[in-house]
């Protein structure tokens, strides 16, 4: 056996939404967009791929200063890598080795603990509340001298609670100003709650605070895989270091710009999935399902030791949903012929297995 690095035995595999075999199959399983790519963002990659022959830019000049402009702040504060995961790869290398503890909620996005382990760094995974969202009393308590980074993602995958500013800000006060605090907001286009946290606010607010987006759910472009940071320009640098090179496509950049293009468009699709997401919701309810109110584009049944049987009954009726063994379930919203298939079957679960 050739030498490896004995922390990997520690690293969870991610697990990958299970992927329909046939066509009868609903994919409700990995929060993507149900809606095909937009013609005007399909055109432009069709154009794009006139050039596939060639590096991309590294820099990606004209989409950086998009950005930086929607954003309202500088170019050299944004860095861009293949979805968000990437630069949550970037933002931990950058922070945390050997010795260095990542700390996020658990449960939450299932790539933390498998970059934190990557990195050399020691996880630490702080439990949900009991209502499914962040403790972030008992993450701030939980902070040492070791502490290098910690993730905040809002809203929370896979439970899809939301943090309020002013919560979020009082958390901020008690973490020492030497330790990256990174607001995932990947589903933050889905996110309707007027009191949520403005990670581009706290940024502003907090030199300490980097703000996570990704072109992979609101916008649909979870397979070409883009997505970025907006980190204080000293972070930003090292992200850059550390970033794999020339990992974001030329194609995913295309994209990206053309998607800029079309917000309006994409605005409809996302209201349309936050119309569907309250169907799902009210009409669980109605089954009897106890569920929070997600503000993501899933909805979570917090289901324990039933959590594989019901799962079993999804997938027999050609459902496949995310689950969590026995902790529960994340359905993410589809289609509206989608969402009604897994209502249906949601409905056909025995009466006494409803949380
Ligand atoms: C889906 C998701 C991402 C985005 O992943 P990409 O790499 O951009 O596709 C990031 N954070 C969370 C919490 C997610 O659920």
């Amino acid at each position: 056996m050739v030498k490896q690095r004995s922390a990997l035995e520690r690293i969870p595999a991610y697990k990958q939404g299970a992927m329909p075999s046939t066509s009868d199959v609903v994919k409700l399983s990995s929060n993507e967009n149900p809606f095909p790519p937009l013609a005007s963002v399909r055109d432009a990659v069709a154009a794009e791929l006139e050039r596939i022959h060639l590096y991309p830019s590294m820099a990606a000049p004209e989409l950086t200063a998009r950005i930086a402009e929607l954003q309202g702040v500088e170019p050299e504060n944004i860095v861009f890598g293949a979805g968000s995961v990437e630069v949550a790869t970037q933002l931990v290398q950058a922070s945390a080795g050997e010795g260095d503890e990542v700390m996020f909620a658990w449960r939450s996005f299932e790539a933390y603990p498998i970059i934190a382990i990557g990195a050399g760094a020691t996880p630490v995974q702080v439990p949900l509340t009991h209502d499914e969202r962040h403790d972030l009393d008992a993450m701030a308590d939980a902070i040492t001298e070791r502490t290098a980074i910690i993730f905040v993602c809002n809203p929370n995958n896979p439970t899809g609670a939301s943090l309020t500013h002013a919560e979020v800000r009082a958390f901020l006060d008690r973490v020492p100003s030497d330790v990256l605090v990174v607001i995932d907001e990947a589903y933050e286009h889905f996110n309707r709650d007027a009191e949520t946290a403005i990670g581009i606010d706290l940024y502003r607010e907090y030199p300490n605070v980097a703000v996570l987006h990704t072109f992979s759910k609101a916008y649909g472009l979870a397979g070409l895989r883009i997505g970025y940071a907006v980190a204080q320009a000293d972070v930003a640098a090292n992200l850059r270091k550390v970033a794999v090179p020339f990992a974001v496509s030329a194609l995913a950049q295309t994209a990206a710009a053309a998607s800029l293009d079309a917000e309006a468009e994409l605005a409809n699709r996302i209201d349309d999935i936050v119309a569907e997401r309250a169907r799902v919701t009210s009409e669980l309810r109605a089954q009897g399902w106890n569920i929070g109110d997600s503000q993501a584009n899933f909805v979570w049944l917090r289901l324990g030791d039933d959590t594989a049987r019901i799962d079993a009954a999804l997938t027999e009726a050609g459902v496949l949903a995310r689950a969590f063994p026995g902790e529960g379930i994340r359905i993410t919203i589809g289609s509206p012929d989608a969402n009604s298939r897994a209502l249906t079957a949601l409905a056909g679960v025995h009466a006494g297995a409803r949380g």
